[in-house]
């Protein structure tokens, strides 16, 4: 089973059957973000995509690739500003 190697911990993880490129896996040891893998002609990567939960209703989404500090998402009919602490980020209610 072919494995990637987690940017954050450093942990192999398998990449199960039928994963496809852009997929979400878990590191078993880094709760607060999933890795996205990538197919790259027959090998695969991974890269840190991060997560936070609501303030309000405790959902937890998935931050696309590109997101930075500042930058706002939408929960619960409101937005919330995303702060990044500590290697993690979190949101704020504006
Ligand atoms: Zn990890
Ligand atoms: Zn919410």
């Amino acid at each position: 089973m072919p494995t990637v190697r987690c940017p954050d911990c450093g942990a192999f993880v398998e990449v199960p059957e039928g994963t496809r490129s852009g997929d979400l896996l878990e590191c078993p040891n880094c709760a607060g973000q999933a890795l996205r893998v990538r197919n790259d002609c027959g090998q695969w990567s991974a890269t840190l995509a991060y997560r936070v939960s609501c303030p309000e209703c405790d959902e937890v989404m998935t931050l696309p690739e590109d997101v930075t500090p500042g930058d706002t998402i939408q929960c619960c009919g409101r937005a919330y500003r995303l702060t990044f602490e500590y290697g993690a980020f979190a949101a704020e209610a504006m």
